[in-house]
């Protein structure tokens, strides 16, 4: 059996790549196969076959991986509790696993009762957040990723050069809600389709900028901002938009496959904006049906009455594990031949604060 899968309730993208490694006599899929959490499955009678097509990359992005390093490193380094602002990531396994090891989420900061240590999410905060901390004397660790603090940047220098910032983004979304929380009041326009695009109206001297939400769909986001440069042909802006790597990837894989595939499944949250963006893209790209499962519980086995291809992929914030599941009950209940589409080796990693690394 390959160790860390087995013993470790969710394994990061680097252990994962270091189990294979090192045990490259024992197919993968075993390794993790394993875990059922209820229940017997129902063999289908007619043993009908089934392929799954795997997209690659999928799952944990580096961003996420960081982060989840920073609550587990904050851990070790403080003891419990450690308290969370926010999901760390939008994954509810990954928060209950943390709860687990001594992690404690709330809201807002307000609601920790003492001088303990603070872990920001991924997703990014508002400049009011770390302040607040400071305040109250809180010891904090920003896990916002890097590509998300990369777009703080920019609406700051955008700022400072005196343009208004259009961000192109899902409202209410916490990194929406931090990178707005990076200027002033009014200094900034979110927008979530091309009609938004089409009805914004500015005075004629305002000098524009535009930065984007770095988990959106690529497709929707490009047609959105050749409706800003038609209409504001100033307009400044990203030499490529903001969204991030692990989003690009992700997508590619699922366009890579799509077409082959009779469903897919994309596990990952329902509050996961990369993993809906998924299902969409899926469905676009001629996929007859895609659906989002947190886990393989929630697959309705009538689903796949029909289908003979089965696209799996996984959000940035969903772990391995979860995939594994999902694969195992369909190994469970039909002759599965798996087929692994890889469109890039990913090989990005964020290091982490140097408060957990002295
Ligand atoms: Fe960072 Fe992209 Fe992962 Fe979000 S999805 S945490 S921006 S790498």
């Amino acid at each position: 059996m390959i160790g860390p899968a087995m013993s470790a309730p969710f394994v990061s993208r680097h252990a994962y790549r270091i189990a294979v490694a090192r045990a490259p006599q024992i197919p993968i899929f075993r390794g993790y196969a394993a875990i059922a959490e209820s229940g017997m499955p129902t063999r289908d009678p007619e043993g009908r076959k089934l392929t799954i097509l795997l997209a690659s990359p999928r799952g944990f992005c580096a961003g996420v991986d960081r982060a989840i390093q920073i609550v587990q490193r904050a851990l070790e380094r403080f003891g419990a509790p450690v308290y969370v602002r926010h999901e760390i990531v939008h994954n509810r396994h990954v928060v209950e696993e943390l709860e687990r090891q001594g992690a404690v989420f709330v809201e807002e900061l307000d609601e920790i009762p003492g001088q303990y240590p603070v872990v920001f999410s991924a997703h990014g905060v508002p400049k009011s957040v770390p302040a607040d901390a400071e305040a109250r004397k809180l010891l904090y660790l920003d896990a916002t990723c890097p590509l998300v603090s990369k777009v703080h940047r920019e609406a700051e220098v955008h700022f400072n050069a005196g343009h208004h910032l259009i961000l192109i983004g899902h409202a209410g979304h916490p990194e929406v809600i931090g990178t707005i929380g990076q200027l002033p009041p009014g200094a900034v326009t979110l927008i979530e389709t091309i009609a938004d695009a089409e009805a914004l109206e500015f005075k004629e001297a305002t000098r524009l900028a535009y930065i984007t939400q770095t988990t959106l769909s690529i497709d929707d986001t490009i047609g959105i901002i050749e409706v800003l440069r038609r209409r504001f042909p100033a307009i400044h802006g990203p030499r490529k938009e903001d969204i991030c790597y692990a989003t690009t990837n992700r997508q590619s894989a699922v366009k890579s496959i799509a077409e082959r595939c009779d469903l897919m499944l994309v596990i990952g949250a329902p509050n996961s904006s990369n993993s809906r963006r998924l299902v969409e893209v899926a469905k676009s790209c001629g996929c007859p049906a895609a659906y989002l499962v947190q886990k393989a519980e929630e697959i309705d086995w009538a689903w796949l009455e029909t289908v003979d291809t089965v696209g799996i992929t996984a959000g940035a914030s969903a772990p391995e594990l979860l995939v594994q599941q999902v694969i195992n009950q369909l190994q469970e209940r039909y002759d599965v031949t798996i087929e692994e589409v890889s469109v890039t080796v990913e090989t990005t990693h964020f290091k982490l604060p140097r408060a957990l690394t002295a």
